[in-house]
């Protein structure tokens, strides 16, 4: 039986997947740095560790039995996170380098990294109205500063890793992924779950203000963690070696969002614009050309649907405080 570390595992989008493998009938050894009563969720049938991938033991240690490595862990954040901690977005470079020198050891061949949109050249995403990026438009190099940067050179050695070691590494740009089981508090949570925790807020306290960053007409595309997690597996079982974006293709302002949430919350809020808080790029989409060529699919979740489920959740955790 195939035996699946998950890095991460103890994050949003790592736990979703380690349940999307073990549905699937595998074997897995999960990882995270966070302390277990942290990780959002926990499967007993599954190996849990607590180790920091950092370091290069703890990931030679972990992957001796292993025949498949997911890396998705990160010290990562919203743009408040990113944009104030660029030293510590850096340093995950170590986890990345660490795994990969590790399956070059035990000659593990399957690998996934998981990538980001930031890796994009901030002068590209200057415009609301952005046009969608591809890939090839993450070069010449001028991404996020810390954050993207990392995740270039990581994208860049798993490449490098599978031209001279054969190691097949899968490597996806996400594209803003939301949904529940994730942060949506803390300071490291994304658009979506805080506009989300601050309308719940504003509900609970009777007040009709709500904050929003900047001017709220800057865009992203959201894409749904089921969305996600199928886009992972699918390009598992492709035999494309190269960085791919897996995100939605449809431009969504904050304000467009914060209003969908209204609706979900059956209210309506002033909004106040905070023009100085930290906003990343003005605008950015995923050009999905490449994913429809390559996996003949790509995400479909409408932002409705995936936001009603993500409301639901975060005011469920909200109810138990
Ligand atoms: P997350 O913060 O929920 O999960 C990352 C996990 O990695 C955390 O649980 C964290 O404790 C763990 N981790 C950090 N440092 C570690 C270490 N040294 N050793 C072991 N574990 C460590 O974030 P997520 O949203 O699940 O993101 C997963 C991956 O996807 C990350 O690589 C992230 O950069 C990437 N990504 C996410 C998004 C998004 O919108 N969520 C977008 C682009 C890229």
């Amino acid at each position: 039986m195939k035996k699946i570390l998950v890095a991460g595992a103890g994050g949003f989008i790592g736990g979703h997947l380690v349940n999307a493998l073990i549905k699937k009938g595998l074997t897995v050894v999960a990882v995270d740095i966070k302390p277990i009563e942290k990780w959002y969720q926990l499967d007993p049938k599954v190996e849990n560790l607590v180790l920091d991938l950092r370091d290069e033991r703890n990931c030679f240690n972990v992957t001796k039995e292993i025949d498949e490595v997911y890396n998705l862990a990160c010290d990562m954040g919203g743009m408040g996170f990113i944009e104030n901690n660029k030293s510590l977005c850096m340093l995950s470079v170590l986890i990345n380098t660490n795994l990969l020198r590790a399956c070059k050891e035990y000659e593990i061949k399957d690998y996934f990294f998981a990538s980001s949109a930031c890796v994009y050249p901030i002068s590209q995403q200057n415009n609301s109205d952005v046009t969608a990026l591809k890939e090839a438009d993450a070069y010449p190099a001028n991404p996020e500063d810390g954050y993207g940067w990392e995740k270039l050179f990581s994208e860049r050695m798993c490449k490098n890793f599978n031209q001279d070691f054969g190691i097949r590494t899968r490597v996806a740009r996400f594209h803003n992924v939301y949904g529940p089981n994730g942060t949506y508090e803390g300071g490291r949570e994304k658009a979506p779950a805080a506009l989300i925790r601050k309308v719940l807020e504003a509900i609970r306290n009777d007040v009709d203000e709500i904050k929003v960053w900047g001017d709220g007409e800057q865009t992203r595309s959201f894409m749904y963690i089921d969305d996600c997690i199928d886009g992972i597996l699918k390009l598992r079982d492709s035999k494309f070696y190269d960085p791919i974006n897996l995100g939605r293709s449809d431009l969504v302002s904050i304000n467009e969002l914060l209003s969908l949430i209204e609706d979900i919350a059956g209210v309506s809020l002033k909004r106040s614009y905070k023009l100085d808080a930290p906003l990343g790029v003005r605008g950015r989409n995923s050009d999905n050309t490449l994913i429809k060529e390559v996996l003949s699919w790509e995400p479909s979740i409408s932002l409705k649907d995936g936001i009603s489920k993500t409301y639901l959740w975060i005011k469920e955790q909200m109810d138990k405080q």
